[in-house]
């Protein structure tokens, strides 16, 4: 069964929700749905429910809920943060397996050796979207954009912070999260700068971690650090 995603602001306490914009469209235009038939919703903030069509219009659809729960999020966030790789394809690659594996949240900076490019925000968050229906998840990672590492450090201020880095010493495996706040630093295809180490360093809730001898690719990185925590106990 096909899971279709609508904000929370259309919900109406968990009896009713309207499903706006291009997902309507799929609904009814593609999928050729109609009153009386029953699809999955879900809000990305835990809701998944099964409701029955009772309206379709041009610009939206309306479902009577019927069945389904709104799950708790993990106690344990992970924060995957990104510096902005320049190769768009690969950018995408690296979000999309970020949010099949259970990234709370999704933060992109512009690290000392990211190549500026302009981010198409839109087109991430629909990315993201279509990530969190095709792996039916729960939760939807939000996505911040941050100018610089250095203000990763401030906005997730209390947080620890795992760097991977690629000469860490591979004794240094990912270990289970300690902390139930988590920062999980990921540097661009040029990897990160002396002065950004330094931060790293310097920073009082913060380790190294290394993915093993060889140096892989930033979304390889990606999803290889994501996977040591996403099959852990509370999933
Ligand atoms: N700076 C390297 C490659 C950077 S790879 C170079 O000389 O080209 C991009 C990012 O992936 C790195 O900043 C690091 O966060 C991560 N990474 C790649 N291989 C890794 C490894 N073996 N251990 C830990 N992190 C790694």
């Amino acid at each position: 069964m096909q899971l279709f995603y609508s904000p929370k602001e259309y919900w109406q306490n968990d009896q009713s929700v309207e499903i706006h914009g291009q997902e309507a469209k799929h609904i009814t235009k593609v999928l050729r749905h109609n009153i009386g038939d029953t699809i999955f919703v879900a809000d990305g903030n835990g809701a998944q429910f099964k409701g029955e069509i009772v309206e379709t219009r041009k610009e939206f659809v309306r479902l009577n809920l019927t069945q389904g729960e709104r799950v708790q999020p993990a106690k344990i966030r992970k924060v995957l943060a990104l510096g902005t790789i320049k190769k768009r394809d690969r950018l995408e690659f690296a979000i999309e397996k970020a949010v099949e594996l259970d990234a709370s949240e999704i933060c992109l900076f512009d690290a000392d050796h990211s190549e500026r490019s302009r981010l198409n925000e839109d087109r991430l968050q629909t990315l993201i979207i279509s990530a969190f229906k095709q792996s039916n998840r729960a939760f939807m990672p939000s996505l911040t954009i941050l100018g610089s590492l250095d203000e990763v450090y401030k906005n997730y201020k209390g947080y620890t912070f795992l760097m991977a880095h690629e000469r860490t010493p591979t004794t240094e495996r990912p270990k289970a999260l300690q902390a139930d706040n988590n920062v999980l630093l990921v540097g661009p295809e040029g990897g990160f700068s002396q002065r950004e180490i330094e931060l790293q360093t310097n920073c009082e809730q913060g380790a190294f971690v290394s993915l093993g001898s060889h140096r892989l690719r930033a979304e390889t990185a990606v999803a290889a650090f994501l996977s040591h925590y996403t099959f852990s106990a509370e999933d």
